[in-house]
């Protein structure tokens, strides 16, 4: 199964797709996490993408769709979920070109949350995401009960052992833009993709567990 997993700064790409990776037997690929590591590592692509991502801005899609196509090509046939990309209508042209996607799993958590919870994020090298922040709102009517996501030992990950840090781009300064990036940039990839692929909307509005339920739910219902 090919699927792309879509939504704003903080809504949880990362973690579903981390989730949805075992469960589906898909490989989960991020371009953020590729990216951040090719800056950690200063090859010759993190040299040239560094400031991008340290002002929440979104790298060249040439850098960006070049990173898929290899990845894609090293999976050799295997299904699976795209985190990060495609981030501009240019980027969904390049890929609905090179490769068919079964679906794409959008989600939707209002704008209100999204700082609080971005600025709550600890993240691992490992590509696992944690979360701090305990959230009990009801907004437009719907309940919003999204309790934190917390590693056994603090500031250690579950999966690896290694250190929890804090994402430079997830602090308070740099959340901002990424927003605005994405409304501006980001946001018209769901008007493109209307009426080509399947769709599979999903409310952020409960515990990790239940929202991946409901993502495997729907999926199924996609296949009947
Ligand atoms: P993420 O981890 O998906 O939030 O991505 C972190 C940062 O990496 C973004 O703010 C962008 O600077 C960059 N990035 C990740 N994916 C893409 C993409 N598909 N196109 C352009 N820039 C990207």
């Amino acid at each position: 199964m090919n699927l792309i997993i879509f939504g704003p700064p903080g809504s949880g790409k990362g973690t579903y797709a981390s989730r949805l990776e075992p469960k589906l037997n898909i490989a989960k690929i991020s371009t953020g996490d590729m990216l951040r590591e090719a800056v950690k590592q200063q090859t010759a692509i993190g040299k040239k993408v560094e400031k991008f991502l340290a002002k929440g801005r979104l790298v060249p899609d040439e850098i960006a769709e070049a990173l898929i196509k290899e990845k894609l090509g090293e999976l050799r046939g295997k299904g699976f979920i795209l985190d990060g990309f495609p981030r501009t209508v240019e980027q969904a042209r390049f890929l609905e070109k090179i490769i068919k996607i079964d679906a794409i799993i959008n989600l939707i958590i209002p704008d209100e949350l999204l700082i609080q919870k971005i600025s709550a994020r600890r993240s691992c090298s490992c590509g696992e995401v944690y979360n701090i922040a305990n959230v009990n709102d009801t907004i437009n009517g719907m309940e919003y009960r999204l309790a934190p996501v917390l590693p056994k030992k603090e500031g250690v990950c579950d999966k690896c052992g290694s250190s929890l840090f804090q994402r430079n781009d997830d602090k308070p300064e740099v959340i901002r833009k990424r927003l605005d990036v994405y409304k501006k940039q980001s946001q018209p990839v769901i008007d493109f993709f209307r009426g080509r692929i399947p769709f599979v909307n999903i409310h952020v509005n409960s515990t990790p567990d239940v929202v991946t339920e409901r993502i495997l739910s729907e999926l199924t219902k996609l296949n009947r």
